[in-house]
């Protein structure tokens, strides 16, 4: 549409017009082009858009100001696209739904009247059913699979799911004759005026059960205890919350089972600390071992491993065991053990030791020599993250 219509003259109303007036006019015209009225009728329909987004602007304080300054030119966005182009029949129900209160000839639209004797809209879905799972640092390390048992509801075995007994079929609901809306029809000084709603009889399933299910008295469902089994990929964090769809409660009589949801706890290790997907230990070395050189044993993700120790090793000291960390639970590669490394010191030693000891302290080799071996614990690890 090329040429826009000017508002004011779209509601045939001057200038000057107030609100009343405004309303009254739309109103007028809103039920003449009414798509229920005119049912097929595009010219009908694109005059019932163009009339509501003449009424939405010229009611908007703001944009009425901004309108009567520029005209089209200062509507931008939605409006401004031309032909009432930005307003789908939908908007305009739900923007406009509720201007004429109570007394509104659109009753129809709200409910069941404007879907065609469809009924009842979209598939119920159960309520999801949340789990903690803990995960040892193992379990991550590899992935897992946990059976777990959980109690949720299931489609009854006895009805099949549909509430009746021994799984006879639904009656229609008399009340509704199955569409799970009830209509009413007024007459009222604007015309016929139709208002729906749910079906208090069925609440709007449409069908009711005539016997009950004895096994779920009628529900659909039963609670049972469902042995689940749920595979937990390697890699994942405390607080990741995985989903098993499908998995959770199915509704009442019949529908989609909402989801599990397994929120995963990390159980903290004695030993290992998590660091991202790196895996720090701290290994507490015997001096002798620390100066002769050794091979220590040390417990990663996946078990104990041996790993040498060279001769002359410091205190802080951090020694990197590539690729016992963890996976990246996005598949980037596999995390590292940093395995640091603090000299033991005995508290209590016989007299036998401390002679040893005193004499040893003699030796030149055991004057400390500060330098490069005397970084701090932190200087060290820093650079082996950033290495
Ligand atoms: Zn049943
Ligand atoms: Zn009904």
């Amino acid at each position: 549409m090329a040429n826009k219509r000017d508002y004011y003259e779209v509601l045939g109303v001057d200038r000057n017009t107030n609100a009343d007036e405004l309303k009254k006019a739309y109103r007028k015209l809103a039920i003449k082009y009414h798509p229920d009225k005119n049912p097929g009728d595009k010219e009908a329909e694109s005059k019932f858009k163009e009339i509501a987004e003449a009424y939405a602007v010229l009611t908007d304080p703001q944009k009425k100001a901004r309108y009567d300054q520029f005209g089209h030119a200062g509507m931008g966005g939605a409006a401004g696209g031309g032909g009432g182009g930005g307003f789908t029949v939908e908007d305009i129900f739900s923007q406009f739904g509720d201007i004429f209160g109570d007394e509104s000839p659109f009753g129809s639209f709200f409910g069941g009247g404007r879907s065609n004797g469809g009924g009842r809209r979209g598939v119920r879905k159960g309520s999801d059913l949340r789990i903690k799972l803990k995960l040892t640092l193992n379990d991550i390390a590899k992935g897992v699979e946990k059976k777990i048992k959980v109690k949720r509801y299931t489609s009854c075995s006895t009805c099949g799911g549909n509430g009746a007994k021994n799984g006879s079929s639904l009656n229609t609901c008399g009340t509704c004759q199955g569409q799970g809306q009830v209509r009413r029809v007024q007459q009222t000084m604007l015309g016929q005026m139709v208002t729906t709603s749910t079906c208090p009889t069925c609440n709007g399933e449409g069908k009711i059960v005539a016997e009950r299910c004895e096994t779920c008295f009628g529900e659909g469902r039963q609670l049972t205890e469902d042995q689940i089994s749920i595979k937990i990929p390697g890699g994942v964090t405390d607080g990741m919350q995985l989903s098993m769809s499908g998995k959770g409660n199915v509704p009442v009589r019949g529908g989609v089972a909402g989801d599990l949801l397994i929120a995963v706890e990390e159980e903290e290790d004695p030993l290992l600390k998590r660091d991202g997907n790196n895996i720090i230990y701290d290994l507490p070395l015997n001096f002798v071992d620390a100066v002769l050189g050794s091979d220590v044993e040390v417990p990663t993700v996946d078990g104990k491993v041996k790993i040498k120790i060279k001769n002359g090793t410091q205190s802080g000291e951090v020694l990197r065991l590539r690729g016992k960390g963890l996976p990246d639970i996005n598949g980037y590669g596999v995390g590292d053990q940093l395995v640091h490394v603090s000299l033991y010191t005995p508290t209590s030693i016989t007299s036998e030791e401390k002679d040893i000891l005193e004499k040893l302290k003699e030796s030149p080799n055991f004057e400390p020599k500060p330098g490069n071996n005397h970084k701090s614990i932190f200087d060290k690890m820093k650079d082996f993250f950033q290495g």
